[in-house]
């Protein structure tokens, strides 16, 4: 039977095929790893037997993520503005709960993705709010599901509705996008960054990694460029990729002074 099978070690789901794919590209990037017991699959309708997602509120925004976690336990962010909702990241499972529970909340205008670790199950996303997937045209190597529903940009920046921005900040990976949000933080502005910009356990500060799993640094022109696509933008708030992972206030600052103690650390 064909179906669509998702790698359980990064949660992307792959075009649909009757047996199990050899390989997950994603996982076998340096950037990421093949889980310890070798390459895995499941389905969405498996993992809808002992997942379910979790609605709840996220430094007034809501968070959708995955109980028990799932992959790399992203939690997805629902930015609500007048003229519709966008759908920051995205996660693997999604049932009939959750798109009733999102549904009730306006829906879903469009779905923007920091990179290709979340990308997830965006396509089932899409389909069942109608709604594009923004990607930057710079990763579309790791679409594991090619489908009309994804919508390319290129550049540096794309314009979205009600003031809102998707940032090329590269680093991560080379297409890596945040978002800029400029009501976000009662008005004072905010990132939505996955972890293109990590938000730290120390949550007055972000780092920045080409692998975190691997613990791979980024050179320093990488960071200098990351902070420079973000200082244009008024921010004071940054929501990271996790639960509560965000930098409540004064983040342009620590944006600024996390990507000099990168740069002095690798480079004294
Ligand atoms: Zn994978
Ligand atoms: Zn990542």
């Amino acid at each position: 039977m064909t179906r669509c099978h998702i790698c359980t070690t990064c949660g992307a789901q792959f075009a649909p095929t009757d047996d199990p794919p050899q390989r997950c590209p994603i996982c076998e990037d340096e950037r990421q790893y093949v889980g310890w017991s070798g390459q895995q699959w499941i389905t969405l309708d498996d993992l809808r037997q002992n997942h379910k997602n979790q609605l709840r509120d996220d430094l007034g925004l809501v968070g959708i993520g995955t109980q028990p976690s799932f992959a790399i336990g992203q939690r997805a962010l629902l930015v609500h503005t007048a003229q519709g909702n966008l759908l920051w990241d995205c996660i693997t499972l999604i049932d009939d709960e959750t798109v009733g529970e999102v549904r009730k909340l306006g829906g879903i205008e469009a779905i923007a993705i920091s990179h290709p670790h979340h990308y997830s199950s965006m396509v089932e996303w899409s389909r069942a709010f109608d709604a594009p997937v923004l990607l930057h045209d710079a990763d579309r190597q790791w679409v594991m599901r090619a489908d009309s529903c994804i919508e390319f940009w290129s550049g540096e920046t794309k314009t979205l509705w009600d003031g809102m921005t998707l940032i090329r900040a590269g680093g991560h990976f080379e297409g890596g996008t945040v978002l800029h949000w400029p009501a976000g933080a009662e008005g004072r502005g905010a990132l939505l960054t996955g972890d293109i910009l990590q938000v730290a356990q120390d949550r007055r500060w972000v780092s920045f990694m080409y692998s975190f799993p691997n613990y791979i640094p980024l050179p320093a022109a990488e960071i200098e460029r990351i902070a420079s696509a973000v200082e244009p933008f008024e921010f004071d708030r940054i929501y990271g990729a996790w639960w509560d992972r965000n930098v409540a206030s004064d983040a342009k600052n620590a944006v600024r002074r996390s990507a000099e103690r990168y740069k002095r650390m690798i480079n004294p």
